[in-house]
């Protein structure tokens, strides 16, 4: 089995991003800037949005976090947006989700300009990536990617199962298995919370993708010898053990199936770090007006 390391495989692409920066300030260009919006001050998100800044830190980047309450109006956070959408110095937006449950997030998706839109949220980048045009790829679609190809993962032909149908996760990545590229060419089977016979699809997947965040939820019997796993949950659960009184699952019974897989991904330090990892390149692209 080899263990596809997200962690390090996320270092040496900010490795290579730090590079591409120290050269654009050579030749007198600015640092590219990203800036993030966090609502509210849920734990996981607030986790998230700091790994995001420090990731930004590292590379060399510009990074701006503006935080608003929880009780921010959808019209405050919309005109937070058009000032950035309006401020040349910056190159790419995030705004941090799940958003509270007053806000429309569809309706903020969409107000970011598709140019800054780094996420790869907005509908015109997600037709873009479906028509297969240069686009800012959602991030963990987009790192799952980068991982399968950095370690020889052989698709072409392969059968691709998702578990998952979220538009950040399952639908994206689905498409993308499935386009005529290097990593690519697969069968894909996308499956969710109505499929039946799960375990019967799940048992004859070369690639299996799981996104659907239930802990530990694939499980030995659901899988076949030499299968190669991508585990994108993240679970939350409390730990005697650590020393913050919680510890990360992923989706995968990871000590179960591990011995069977030709790959699998760990969690912690498997698909979450090379989503960051690929944010920070969509950054890049659109300081080096690589897309639009
Ligand atoms: P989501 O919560 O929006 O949707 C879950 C999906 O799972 C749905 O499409 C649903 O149909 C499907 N599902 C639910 N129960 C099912 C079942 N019993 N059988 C088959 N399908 C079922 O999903 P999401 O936002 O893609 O998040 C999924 C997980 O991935 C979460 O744990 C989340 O925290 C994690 N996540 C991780 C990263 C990362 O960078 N590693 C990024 C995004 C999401």
């Amino acid at each position: 089995m080899v263990l596809l390391d997200g962690k390090k495989t996320a270092n040496d692409i900010k490795e290579e991003i730090a590079l591409e920066v120290s050269s654009l300030i050579e030749n007198g260009q600015k640092k590219p800037h990203l800036a993030a919006i966090l609502v509210g001050n849920d734990g996981a998100s607030e986790t998230y949005i700091h790994a995001k800044v420090k990731a930004c830190h590292k590379v060399g980047f510009e990074s701006t976090l503006i935080r608003l309450d929880n009780s921010v109006s959808e019209s405050e956070l919309l005109s937070e947006i058009k000032k950035i959408n309006n401020n040349s110095d910056i190159n790419g937006l995030i705004v941090q989700l799940p958003l509270p449950d007053h806000i429309d997030e569809m309706k903020i998706t969409q107000a970011i300009n598709p140019q800054k839109d780094v996420d790869g949220f907005h509908p015109e980048n997600i037709g873009r990536m479906v028509l297969n045009i240069p686009t800012y790829l959602p991030a963990t679609p987009a790192g799952i990617l980068e991982l399968l190809q950095r370690y020889n993962v052989v698709t072409s032909g392969k059968h691709c199962v998702v578990i998952g149908r979220s538009h950040i996760v399952g639908s994206p990545i689905s498409i993308l298995m499935a386009r005529n590229t290097n990593v690519g060419n697969c069968t894909v089977t996308l499956t969710h919370s109505r499929t039946e016979n799960l375990k019967e699809i799940t048992k004859t997947a070369d690639i299996l993708i799981v996104a659907l965040g239930k802990a530990e939820f694939v499980t030995e019997d659901m899988i076949k010898d030499g299968v190669c796993i991508i585990d994108v949950g993240i679970t939350r659960v409390k730990s005697t053990v650590t020393k913050s009184g919680w510890k990360l699952l992923g989706d995968v019974s990871f000590e179960e199936v591990k011995d069977r897989c030709s790959f699998i991904t760990p969690v912690p330090g498997g698909v979450g770090p090379m989503t960051i990892a690929m944010l920070l390149k969509n950054t890049l692209k659109s300081a080096k007006k690589m897309i639009y």
